[in-house]
């Protein structure tokens, strides 16, 4: 292997972007291999297209792994989240705002293309060759901890080391299509069986369907045999189902209870998150029309249905509603049984959940205990959060442990 053969980085999104920029710091000439034109294709649609880039504070217990907790935390604290941002506002140039009403930190350009732009602008600054539109196809050990790489159009390369960086699942149209957890697989390294989560959930026939476009907070708690998740946040009714960030983040509760062959997962919502004693005040007898007084605090289209399902007149003044009605109409208000019959899948799951056990890499430098010479960064890795900035957080946090770990090889 020639002296002074690259750090090659396969994959050109969150996580190799950022193990490019730290590899170029050993002096060493980076290549980053991507099989789309031009990479990071995935940051582009995150966010709404405004890419939420951190979370304001980092909660690591919010991290869902089938790995070592403890490995989980030692690669998370790896890169403290005040160093992260001082990365982005100072290094990369994109100051970061806060979203106070989500906690969670945006760039200031309010655009996912100056994210983008501006992490392949310093990757180039730093001396990184960017090759877009090439697929790697193959990857081999060369001994020494070198490797070569086989390509789609285009001689074999060779790398001094290899990051891999290609993501899982998810939206394939971005470019990732499991290329590489199929490659680590095969390398012998132990996988936890992947499955799409922060992915909508869809009810067939789609008896919500006329409520598509309805959105407001909730609480909703999934429980299956084996797990239970709570989340707080914005709820949508969609065509097809429902969608929205709390709805997203307890989703693989349910996905996973699927594959496991288990009952079906419950999901129970409190509309707006509000408590049954708050509604038991509000719903208390008087003259007042039970409709009018459900209206007022909840979207009149839903209010109209959660009357329905309850089975309860709201025409009716709130001192005629009987103790059974009002029973009912409190379990549709505060733990409302969510119907669900499948999930979208990878098409539209923000992150793949399973991947490479966290155990078979060095938390500090991201190699691969199983193949030396090779680094691993980004959703490949098994571990993923909620919606928020976190499953960026773990890419930058994996992709510059990896780019200074592959560097620091050659120092
Ligand atoms: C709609 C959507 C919105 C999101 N919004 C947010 C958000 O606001 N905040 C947040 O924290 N997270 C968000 N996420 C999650 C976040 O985008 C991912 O967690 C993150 O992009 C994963 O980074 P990655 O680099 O590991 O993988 P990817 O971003 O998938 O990058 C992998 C790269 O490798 C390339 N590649 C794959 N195979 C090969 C090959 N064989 N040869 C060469 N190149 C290859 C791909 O083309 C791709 O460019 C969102 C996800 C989606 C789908």
């Amino acid at each position: 292997m020639p002296s002074q053969s690259p750090i090659v980085i396969v994959g050109a999104g969150a996580a190799g972007l950022m193990a490019a920029i730290h590899a170029a710091q050993s002096g060493r000439p980076v290549l980053l291999l991507e099989g789309t034109r031009d990479g990071g294709r995935k940051i582009l649609i995150s966010g709404g297209g405004r890419c939420n880039v951190l979370p304001a504070s980092l909660d690591e217990r919010r991290f869902v792994t089938a790995s070592s907790v403890h490995s989980l935390r030692k690669i998370l604290r790896g890169w403290p989240h005040h160093e992260m941002r001082r990365f982005f506002e100072e290094e990369a140039g994109l100051p970061l705002v806060i979203e106070e009403a989500t906690g969670k930190l945006f760039p200031l350009a309010d655009s996912s293309r100056a994210v983008r732009d501006a992490l392949v602008g310093l990757a180039r600054a730093r001396g990184v060759a960017f090759r877009g539109g090439t697929k790697v196809t193959g990857l081999e050990p060369k001994g020494g901890g070198g490797w070569r790489l086989t390509v789609e159009r285009g001689e074999p390369i060779e790398g001094g080391a290899v990051i891999l960086a290609t993501g899982g699942l998810s939206v394939p149209k971005t470019g990732s299509d499991g290329f590489g957890l199929a490659v680590l697989g095969s390398l012998g390294h132990t996988m936890h069986p992947t499955y799409p989560a922060l992915t909508p959930l869809t009810l067939d026939p789609p008896a919500f369907g006329d409520l598509a476009g309805v959105s407001l907070d909730v609480s909703i708690t999934a429980t299956s045999t084996t797990e239970r998740c709570q989340a707080t946040g914005g709820f949508l009714f969609t065509h097809r189902g429902y969608s929205g960030p709390a709805l997203l983040d307890v989703s693989h509760v349910a996905v996973r209870g699927r594959l496991a062959g288990e009952a079906d997962a419950t999901l129970d919502v409190a509309w707006l998150g509000a408590t049954r004693e708050a509604w038991q005040e509000r719903l208390a007898p008087s003259a007042s029309q039970l409709a009018t007084v459900v209206r007022r605090v909840l979207p009149r289209r839903l209010a109209d249905r959660l009357l329905i399902v309850a089975e309860v007149d709201g025409a009716l003044p709130l001192s005629q509603l009987s103790r059974a009605g009002r029973e009912r109409l409190l379990t549709a208000l505060t733990r409302f049984p969510l119907p669900w019959t499948a999930d979208e899948g990878y098409k539209k799951a923000e992150v793949t959940g399973g991947g490479v056990d966290l155990g078979d890499v060095d938390p500090v430098t991201m190699e691969s205990r199983i193949a030396p010479g090779l680094f691993l960064a980004g959703e490949l890795l098994d571990a993923f959060g909620p919606i928020g900035g976190y499953n960026f957080t773990w890419a930058w946090v994996t992709g510059r442990a990896a780019g200074l770990g592959a560097g620091s090889r050659f120092s």
